[in-house]
């Protein structure tokens, strides 16, 4: 049985993993790592599983969800080997590779067919939205070209087919994530046990509350962040853009649900609202901010994908917060009209490209964390 693909490097480097063969294995990425812990030796580990090819080690691990992009390691590698945007890269290609139906491995590889894509699935929903108010003027027309039917079941058909992708996708990698041992070899998969649950369940949520791991970067006495004021480090935009979309979401449901009066601003789901969407204003523009300004290697080398979720995300939040002030003033204006349905559209593509995007990293991680921490013998240990 042989676990060595001889493609496998000239695969991943279609996922952005560029300069990674550069590596001469020195170990330097994995010391200035502070999130690779005592049995979790990456990035260099997954390094040398690139390069012979051990597909099977990196598409069934957890640590390479351990990591969160930060680029110590790309600062420090001797060989500019870049091996924080070798484990996006990773990461990128185990989310292609859980998703069966090959749509996010064309979406992450190929930047022409992601904008034709992505246009296409933008027009059957705002194709499918108007068949929600078929007695508008634009949706009468349309539909003396195109029958009714036919727009609104193939908007249907996209919902359904992509929840059912999704759905498997993050089926395959729980099983992955759940059934493997860690990369680490001494360490056996331990037996079900209560205690490693709880305590497992309350690291990841306090993870995700705090980014108390994400934290840990950055402290080396060369970070461009070590000085910086916490609210414009790495880990705080991610940190606003996580709470801000969950905020937003929340938000959302609620309002749904008691059917908001449109012009009371005072209700807490408006308010949760527009907090939360200060939120993820701030962090997107900070995040693309630095990205253009390439302010350190784990932002110089940024791919489509990575562009396309932080502008889908701040786009709905603009037009969300537009929204929020047409509906206060009572305007009724055409462009609120437009703006309303560039902003149903944003929404919904992020859900459908959740599990074909970045974005599926928000599930992922928590599950790879959940995992890791449930199977890690305490540091303690004799
Ligand atoms: S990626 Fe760079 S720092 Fe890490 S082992 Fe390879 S050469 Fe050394
Ligand atoms: S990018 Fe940051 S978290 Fe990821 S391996 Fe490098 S140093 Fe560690």
């Amino acid at each position: 049985m042989s676990e060595l693909d001889p493609t496998f490097a000239a695969e991943i480097v279609k996922y952005g993993a560029t300069h990674f063969n550069a590596c001469y294995n020195c170990g330097n990425c994995t010391a200035v790592c502070n999130l690779s812990e005592q049995h979790a030796d990456f990035p260099r580990m997954f390094i040398r599983y690139g390069l012979i090819g051990q597909r099977n080690k990196i598409v069934d691990s957890q640590e390479i969800w351990l990591c969160y992009a930060c680029g110590d390691c790309s600062e420090t590698c001797p060989r500019q080997a870049y091996p924080g945007e070798y484990m996006a890269a990773l990461r990128r290609y185990t989310i292609a590779h859980a998703e069966k139906t090959g749509l996010t491995k064309l979406l992450f590889t190929n930047n022409p067919l992601f904008i034709v894509i992505t246009l296409i699935i933008a027009l059957v929903l705002g194709f499918l939205l108007l068949t929600i108010e078929p007695e508008e003027v634009i949706s009468r027309w349309l539909f003396t070209y195109i029958p009714y039917e036919v727009i609104h079941n193939l908007g249907i058909a996209v919902f359904i087919l992509t929840g059912i992708t999704t759905g498997l996708g993050i089926f395959a990698l729980i099983k992955k994530l759940s059934g493997q041992r860690s990369s680490n070899p001494d360490k056996p998969t331990t037996s079900f046990s209560w205690s490693k649950t709880l305590m497992a369940i309350q690291k990841v949520g306090m993870e995700i509350a705090a980014m108390k791991r994400y934290q840990e970067c950055d402290k080396e006495d060369d970070s461009l962040w070590k000085h910086r004021p916490w609210l414009i480090k790495p880990w705080f935009v991610h940190w606003s853009i996580m709470w801000g979309f969950i905020g937003l979401v929340v938000a959302t449901v609620l309002d749904f649900i008691f059917k908001d009066p449109a012009t009371v601003m005072w209700l807490p789901s408006r308010i949760l609202g527009t907090v939360t969407g200060i939120l993820l204003m701030y962090g997107t523009t900070l995040a693309m901010i630095y990205r253009i300004r390439k302010i350190t290697k784990s932002y110089a080398d940024s791919k489509l994908a990575d562009w396309a979720f932080l502008i889908f995300l701040w786009v709905a939040g603009f037009t969300g917060f537009w929204l929020e002030i047409a509906v206060m003033s009572g305007e009724h204006e055409l462009i609120n009209q437009i703006v309303f349905f560039i902003h149903t559209v944003i929404s919904m593509e992020l859900i459908i490209f959740f599990a074909y995007s970045k974005f599926a990293h928000a599930v992922y991680r928590p599950l790879a964390l959940y995992f890791y921490f449930k199977n890690r013998e305490p540091v303690s240990a004799t």
